[in-house]
């Protein structure tokens, strides 16, 4: 038992919580209720461009609705620019950030990996507004995942100069996940298999800021039957609230997870008590994808 286990939901106000979610953050919620650890929400509202107005407090209500309650006030990114951007400015000192004006066409046609065009670049001569990249010497290409074990990525994606501060000003993923994630002492990170590559680019932050990594466990993502991950823009379903028991065991049944007879005696709290208890990840699928 990991007695000082902290994990995580950290899901982005794009719009209501579907299945995919529910699956993620259960996931997420029974490994730590498992270890007896602490479990947190955390809203990513850092793109107000993707974000749906009234989708935070939807997420939390559905998220209580189901029972998956949090143990500490819900961090909202929205809040931390401040933070972020110290941070940000102590790796600008450290001389591991540069300037990139290269635009997305000129990255599509180097075959979709920024190839290290402005690494030499004078700073004066850069265009703005432009983006700011990570000087990448160590990249992570390799890592453990509780579930699918050793996990590599190509060299060339584990080394780019990833994109820190994006040309719009907003801070990318990559840079306020692992800041989040480190200051809020997460030690173990459950979410969907469509992150598992850019985990490798979150540890070569952790690598750098020479803080020990947090544990990763990616779960099958749940997909259409044309391979495409259930998201509002391919119209998933928001979850029905009245159907909150059935969708869990429906959830409990996608992850692999012993199905048992007594549920439906159970009320949502024992469900999800007895399926925290029973928590068995060697019964995952191990699979990136799993058609829901
Ligand atoms: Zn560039």
């Amino acid at each position: 038992m990991h007695n000082s286990y902290r994990g995580r939901f950290a899901p982005s106000p794009s719009g209501d919580l579907h299945f995919g979610s529910l699956v993620a953050a259960l996931g997420s919620y029974l490994d730590a209720r498992h270890h007896n650890g602490t479990w947190l929400v955390r809203i990513e509202d850092i793109d107000p461009p993707r974000e749906v107005a009234g989708a935070s407090s939807a997420i939390l209500n559905t998220l209580e609705q189901f029972g998956l309650c949090w143990d500490e006030p819900v961090v909202y990114q929205s809040q931390r620019h401040d933070f972020y951007q110290s941070e940000l400015d102590k790796l600008i000192a450290q001389g591991v950030c540069y300037g990139c004006d290269c635009t997305r066409k000129m990255i599509m046609n180097g075959g979709g990996l920024y190839l290290g065009n402005c690494l030499n670049k004078d700073p004066d001569s850069l265009k703005t507004p432009h983006s700011l990249r990570f000087l990448n010497q160590h990249g992570i290409a390799k890592f453990e995942d509780r579930l699918l074990g050793t996990t590599t990525v190509n060299n060339d994606f584990a080394n780019e100069d990833f994109i820190l501060k994006r040309k719009d000003g907003l801070f990318a993923y990559q840079l306020v996940v692992v800041l989040d994630d480190i200051e809020q002492q997460i030690t173990d990170i459950v979410r969907g298999s469509d992150l598992l590559e850019v985990t490798t680019r979150q540890m070569t932050l952790y690598q750098h800021l020479a803080v020990p990594f947090a544990r990763y466990l990616h779960l099958p993502l749940a997909v259409t039957e044309n391979g495409l991950k259930l998201s509002k823009q391919n119209h998933a379903k928001a979850l029905n609230l009245d159907d909150r028991k059935e969708l869990l065991i429906q959830a409990l049944a996608f992850l692999g997870q012993h199905n048992s007879s007594q549920y439906q005696d159970f009320t949502i709290e024992q469900l999800l008590e007895y399926a925290s208890k029973h928590w068995s990840i060697k019964d995952i699928p191990k699979q990136a994808q799993l058609i829901a």
